[in-house]
């Protein structure tokens, strides 16, 4: 027997200092969690065609491997210096 670092009851430890009802209540609670998030960056992401703009996709992989950052993040940087940073200027 040792004390459950949620709890502190004296308990059977079933893993990761929890017992059995408090790593499944704290497991349940970070997949609700995980759900939330990904439902906020469903409502936050588009999905983008490139194929009448072929071209465009390419370039921006060829700069996101230059800059080591993945697609999207180089999608949001162009973006930023084309719309973002001229409005913050102005
Ligand atoms: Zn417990």
């Amino acid at each position: 027997m040792s004390v459950c670092s949620k709890c502190i009851k004296e308990k059977p430890i079933f893993a990761k200092g929890l017992c059995c009802a408090c790593y499944h209540r704290a497991r349940r609670e970070k997949l609700e969690q995980e759900a939330s998030e990904e439902k906020e960056r469903e409502d936050f992401s588009v999905s983008i065609d490139f194929r009448p703009m072929l071209y465009l996709l390419e370039e921006i992989e060829k700069r996101a491997a230059a800059e080591l950052r993945d697609v999207g993040a180089q999608i949001l940087w162009e973006l930023n210096k084309s719309i973002g940073s001229q409005n913050s200027e102005s």
